[in-house]
């Protein structure tokens, strides 16, 4: 068992930390002020270098890399905001993962290269209003018609929703109860009969547009099934690198927080010397370094473990284990990093106040941390639970 990285991975770090630490701040805080994604400009620059193909194949403009490469670069954008991270996070273990694993060769050929360039983006609709972590009970349909399929319904809370060029769009292919009927298709932002309802206001998340849209009657050629009727276990299966990625958002956040704490207690004084040296200080500090290392361990696991399995994904546990923890400490590490810097860990200039809110989005996203705990039990005990009965 070795713990360290290797001096390629150590390089990618690397390179990743001083691209976002030099060219991410500014506009991260311009885009929280203003609330809007990253710009198209900047995306393709993000593509120029790579970051955006890092473990997507060669053969359409990525690195080829593996999972815990991606990780890595993912958190070192997160640790800026968790906005200018979304795209990496999207490409890297989002929705152009589920196109890359199951897509057709000619979906492929036609999207990553695009996503890699950063020319396009894919956003992911699962949930609908009746539909969040009971997933199953989704109405969007869609029916064949000659050599297309007319699809409709209603899809809420999709990040990106007005704003990406794709969605992975979650549907149902017949009348077949629960998960049977379920797959995925592609839909287009530009195609007739989507409709995006107004940028919703969330507690954090500013930067990352998210909309509902309204499908009425869209045409969708039937080469945009990406998984059709009975494909929801393998939507679902290839999920474990998407809770990896949200896992990883969340530890980036935990540790520009622990990082900003450390710098600030040694800085700030009272009673004539650095908050640092007061043990209530400490302690703070020392918990919050003991769950982001723990986070960021579970996490690599998961990831690097990914190797071992028939499919190169993270398993059920190991993802749920990592996204689960890391949803729950992200929280607890922004909330002692405000406290301890005091009024200004409160106040909306210095960043702790923001990380305490993007913090709570992790833990609802990507399936609620309690539906984390519940897999993670029936992997313990080798069977699932049924929710309905
Ligand atoms: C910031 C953000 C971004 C999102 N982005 C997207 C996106 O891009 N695409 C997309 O499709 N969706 C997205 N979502 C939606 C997200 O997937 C859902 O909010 C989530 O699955 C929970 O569904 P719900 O909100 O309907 O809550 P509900 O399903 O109503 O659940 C509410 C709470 O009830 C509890 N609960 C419910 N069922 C169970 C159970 N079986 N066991 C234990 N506890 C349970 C949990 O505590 C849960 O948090 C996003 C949500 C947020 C907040």
């Amino acid at each position: 068992m070795d713990f360290s990285l290797t001096e390629d991975q150590r390089e990618l770090q690397d390179a990743a930390r001083k691209f976002a630490r030099a060219e991410l701040p500014e506009l991260a805080r311009d885009m929280e002020e203003k609330d809007y994604p990253v710009p198209h400009d900047m995306l393709r620059k993000y593509g120029e270098l790579g970051f955006l193909g890092i473990n997507l194949p060669e053969e359409y403009g990525g690195l080829g890399l593996g999972h815990v490469e991606a990780l890595l670069v993912l958190e070192e954008f997160a640790q800026i905001s968790n906005a200018v991270a979304f795209p990496v996070f999207e490409a890297l273990t989002g929705p152009v993962r589920t196109i890359d694993r199951f897509g057709s060769a000619e979906m492929k050929a036609r999207i990553l290269p695009e996503v890699i360039k950063g020319e396009k983006i894919v956003a992911v609709s699962m949930s609908e209003p009746d539909a969040g972590t009971a997933l199953t009970d989704l109405k969007t349909k869609a029916v064949a018609d000659g050599d297309d399929f007319i699809v409709s319904g209603y899809k809420r809370w999709t990040s990106g929703g007005g704003h990406s060029d794709y969605y992975v769009t979650y549907c149902r292919f017949s009348d077949a109860p629960a998960a049977k009927g379920i797959g995925a298709i592609l839909l287009e932002k530009d195609m007739d009969g989507m409709t995006f309802g107004k940028r919703e206001q969330l507690m954090g998340f500013r930067g990352i547009p998210t909309a509902d849209y309204a499908i009425e009657d869209v045409r969708a050629p039937a080469s945009n099934v990406i998984v059709g009727e009975g494909g929801f276990g393998k939507l679902m299966s290839a999920f474990g690198l998407e809770r990896c990625g949200n896992a990883t958002q969340a530890l980036g956040v935990a540790a520009a927080a622990l990082e900003q704490a450390l710098a600030y207690t040694q800085e700030r004084e009272a009673f004539g010397k650095p908050i640092v040296d007061f043990q209530a200080v400490q302690l703070k500090l020392a918990e919050m370094a003991m769950k982001v290392d723990s986070a960021r361990l579970l996490i690599h696991r998961a990831a690097a473990n990914a190797d071992t399995q028939d499919d190169g994904l993270p398993t059920v546990y190991e993802s749920s284990l990592a996204k689960c923890y890391a949803n729950e400490i992200v929280r607890e590490v922004t909330a002692l990093g405000m406290q301890v810097m005091g009024g200004y860990g409160y106040h909306k200039d210095y960043g702790m106040e923001q990380r305490l809110r993007d913090s709570y989005a992790w833990g609802i996203a990507g399936g609620a941390i309690d539906v984390q705990k519940t897999n993670i039990a029936a992997a313990l005990i080798g069977r699932r639970f049924n929710q309905r009965t």
